[in-house]
């Protein structure tokens, strides 16, 4: 009945819209297999996922079917799909980018992005879609952080014991070595740092929020509705029946983690840890300009291949700590890598202080050579 607003503000600004692009339900998941529409394969292969949530959005932009597109961002899935499927996509800074008109999945989270072939699409559609928004309180201004100061020679942060772990592929990580190797004959000086393994955090705080965002949908004002006896059967039979399996198991688990009796140990926990990896990130920040990981540890994954959801959870690793600190990451093309007798694309993401999606265009085209 009404506009996101940065569908309002592209409008404006003269985009053509083609078509809307498949998702996860309600952006979760990492691989767009848990869509009612059916899967969305890989551009530079059949067989694999495009990524997700917004596997539609990297698809369509990577087989050229659009321009750019907009995907969000609770944990990775403007970034993740982006690297399956060879394109660039931006996680802007909490609160840049209105969600009026998005439905919200982990509040403290999510964002808006978008998704292009090139650093400088991507930059333009973020210009045409981010501000203050009266219909979002959470919107922030362009002053609402201190202004970032360069540390001379543009720093450049590794967590090179989260990089080298055993389950990061090892054509990923020759692809990244590679690629800070390029980072340093662009001039850039390179730092090891140290950053916490956060994905307990997020998936915490990710069921918890899920579960209360979701509450909503009791088949009465939104979504389906199916009818029972009375009210409360409306309830459990529209909820029970219309939500897909990962939906449903992330309401129970979000619903155990806030309940009386765990809340301390498990939510309350992960708010106190969430402090603490914003202080950790403030000092990492003074002393680099932007820290460099792979954007996943992984390359797209056969369709169907991981059907324990716990082994797909942890592809997140690299990218769910911006969301928790509130950071800008993009993530990048950084070439092909033969997996299994296949190209398929790789990804690095780099992450810039609140505020500075600047900086991030400008190392992204200074590495893409744009
Ligand atoms: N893969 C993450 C999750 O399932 C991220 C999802 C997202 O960013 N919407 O929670």
């Amino acid at each position: 009945t009404y506009d996101a607003t940065v569908i309002k503000k592209l409008k404006e600004q003269g985009a053509i819209f083609i078509g809307r692009t498949n998702m996860d339900e309600f952006a979760l998941g990492g691989s767009t297999e848990n869509s009612a529409f059916g899967v969305t394969h890989n551009p530079y292969d059949l067989d694999r996922v495009s990524g997700g949530t917004s596997g539609g959005s990297a698809a369509s932009v990577s087989a050229g079917l659009s321009l750019v597109a907009l995907g969000s961002d609770t944990g990775g899935s403007v970034r993740q799909p982006s690297s399956f499927c060879g394109v660039v996509g931006l996680k802007p800074t909490y609160g840049k980018v209105s969600r009026s008109g998005l439905i919200a999945a982990t509040s403290s989270f999510d964002v808006i992005g978008p998704i292009g072939k090139t650093v400088s699409d991507v930059e333009i559609v973020f210009n045409a879609i981010k501000g203050q928004d009266p219909l979002d309180s959470t919107t922030i201004n362009e002053n609402t952080y201190p202004e970032y100061k360069k540390k001379g020679k543009i720093v450049i942060g590794v967590p090179w014991s989260l990089v080298s772990q055993d389950g990061v592929n090892s054509v990923v990580k020759d692809n990244f070595n590679k690629s800070v190797e390029n980072f340093k004959s662009l001039g850039y000086e390179i730092k090891d740092i140290d950053l916490p393994n956060a994905l307990a955090l997020y998936y915490i705080t990710n069921f918890a929020e899920v579960s209360s965002n979701l509450a909503r949908f009791d088949g009465v004002k939104y979504g389906l509705h199916l009818s029972g006896d009375n009210l409360l059967q409306d309830y459990l039979i529209s909820r029970g029946r219309g939500f897909g399996k990962e939906v449903r198991r992330r309401i129970l688990l979000g619903t155990y983690v806030l309940s009386a009796g765990y809340y301390d140990s498990y939510y309350g926990k992960a708010q106190s840890a969430r402090v603490s990896l914003r202080k950790k990130f403030e000092e990492v920040f003074s002393t680099v300009d932007i820290i460099l990981t792979p954007t996943s540890p992984v390359p797209a994954w056969k369709i169907g291949e991981k059907s324990d959801p716990l082994s797909m959870y942890l592809e997140d690793i690299f990218s769910v700590t911006a969301n928790i600190v509130g950071i800008p990451a993009m993530s990048i093309p950084s070439g092909l890598g033969n997996f299994g007798g296949k190209d398929l694309p790789i990804g690095i993401q780099i992450m810039a202080p609140h505020n500075c999606e600047d900086l991030l265009f400008e190392i992204g085209k200074k590495f893409l050579n744009e």
